[in-house]
Parts: C-alpha cells; structure tokens; sequence
C-alpha cells in the first residue's frame, strides 16, 4: 500500500464561496475524495446545484448561508457547520470578489466591500475554524485562494491587489503562528479560469489572445485544474507543508 495518502475519507471541510466558479469545483474535489463539506454562499438557494452534483456521486454537503464580510456570521456559521458536520478538519477561504477600476477613481465604498470580502472575511473565517480545530484537539489545514495580483501588479486591480497580497502574507503568518496547534496554512494562486469574476475579461477577444501569448501552457486554466492542488493541500499527503503558495497558471508567472 501507498505511503502517500490523498484520501479524505472521514475528513471534514467548509469552502466558501461554494456556489460557482472555483469553489463549487474545490468542493466537488474534497467530496470526490471522500470529504464531507459544508459549502456556504450568501444565499442558500445558490448552493443547490453544488450540493446536488456531490450528492449525485454519493457525497455528503451541508449548505449554510455565509455573507464573510460579517465578522459575528463568521464565527457562528463555522461553529454551526463543525457542530453538524462532527467536527472541522479543512477550511477553503475561496469567498471573494473583484471589480476593476482606475485607481484614481477607487471609492472607500469598492475599498471597503472587496477588502472586507477577500481578506477580511478570509481571516475570521480562518480564525473561526482555527478555534473549532483546537477545541476538538484535532490537525487541520487552511487554503487560502490568492491570485496572479499577490505576486505582481495588475493595473485597475488596487483593492484587490491589496486583498490578495495581504492573504498571502496572512497565509505565512498564520502558518507561523498556528503550527504549534497542529494547523496548516496554505495559498493557492490561480491564473486565469474563465468564471463569473473574469467574465469581463473573457468577454475581450483581443484580451483572450494577448492573454494566451503570455501563457507557456497555451491555454486558460479549467477548473478541474486546481483540484489536484486543493485536494493535495487538505490531505495527509502535505503534512510537512506550510506558509506556501501554489501557481496554477500554466506558466505564466514563471515566463514574464
Ligand atoms: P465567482 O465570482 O465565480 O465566485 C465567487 C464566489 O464567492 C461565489 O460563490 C459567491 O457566492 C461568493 N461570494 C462573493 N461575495 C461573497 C461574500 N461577501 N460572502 C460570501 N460569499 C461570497 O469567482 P471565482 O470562482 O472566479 O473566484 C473564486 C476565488 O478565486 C476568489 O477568491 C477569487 O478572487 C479567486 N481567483 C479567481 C481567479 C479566476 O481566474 N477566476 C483567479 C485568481 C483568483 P454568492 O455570490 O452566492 O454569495
């Protein structure tokens, strides 16, 4: 038998931000490999397809209504979902929104709503899991859903540049601080996956096509390409890994 254990048999997860996009592929992912999740989203109803397509392949989801940005719904939701779920193993900070404009035209209302969301939210989620972790006595991991904008500067990104380079550093000081009690804290940071947020992108041929030239790979990321990596970082199979972020951008960061 294998050494090396990907298996999340028995393992309990929460992401957020489940209801599309990146999160509802990382929760099909942990359930596929035997996790059971909780999955959240502002509003229920937006997890109805998530939760079906994982109990179609047999698996378990709780859905819970999670707007991160309230600090107090953070702590009782994560709370909630440990209580239902037995316990929490594994959190994905995936919640996150994003909305270009020209810096000099950025309000402290767009300020306050993508930082409060994206790393905000992020770390009380982070810090509601981590009690729930210690509580029970148990390991966990933490992922983190950073960007191509925590390693470089995009124009029109500020706040969310911003947000995503303070996850990454929230990243390795949580993993510094909370390696004694057993957790784990990791970022992944994708590049470019067609979704909601990026629809906007997507939609500017003349974008697709300089974006390509830059990509060693050739093409975007599809979202069964971060699974791998997701289901890596809550496993057994990274216990000996912490405080470090994960490029899945098909080369794009390694070649500018
Ligand atoms: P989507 O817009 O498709 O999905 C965002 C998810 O976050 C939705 O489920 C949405 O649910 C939820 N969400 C938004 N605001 C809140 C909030 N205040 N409270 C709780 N949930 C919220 O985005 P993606 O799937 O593209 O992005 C997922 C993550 O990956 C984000 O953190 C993003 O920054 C990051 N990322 C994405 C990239 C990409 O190319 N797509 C590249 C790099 C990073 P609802 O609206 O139902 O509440």
């Amino acid at each position: 038998m294998s050494e090396i254990s990907f298996d999340l048999d028995g393992r309990r997860a929460l992401v957020t931000g489940a209801s599309r996009g990146i999160g509802r592929a990382i929760a099909e992912a942990l359930a596929g490999s035997g996790a059971a999740v909780a999955i959240t989203a502002r509003s229920v109803d937006g997890l109805a397809e998530t939760k079906a397509a994982i109990e179609a392949k047999g698996g378990r989801a709780e859905c819970l209504a999670l707007d991160v940005r309230d600090v107090r719904q953070c702590g009782a939701v994560i709370a909630e979902a440990a209580r239902r779920l037995g316990g929490l193993d594994a959190l994905v900070n995936n919640a996150g929104t994003e909305e270009v404009r020209p810096s000099l035209e950025v309000d402290e209302a767009l300020w306050d709503k993508i930082l409060d969301t994206n790393l905000k939210g992020a770390f009380f989620c982070a810090q509601a899991a981590a009690q729930a972790m210690k509580d029970a006595g148990t390991h966990g991991t933490i992922v983190n859903l950073c960007s191509l904008t925590s390693e470089v500067g995009i124009p029109t990104a500020a706040p969310y540049g911003a947000s995503k380079s303070g996850l990454l550093g929230l990243t390795r000081t949580l993993a510094a601080e909370w390696a004694g009690l057993g957790i784990r804290v990791n970022a992944i940071v994708p590049g470019y996956f067609r979704t909601a947020m990026t629809e906007g992108f997507f939609a500017d041929e003349g974008w697709q096509q300089a974006m390509l030239g830059k990509i060693p790979l050739g093409r975007f990321g599809e979202l069964r390409d971060l699974k791998g990596v997701a289901v890596f970082l809550a496993s057994d199979a990274s216990a000996y890994v912490t405080g470090q972020s994960f490029v899945v951008d098909g080369g794009y960061l390694a070649s500018i």
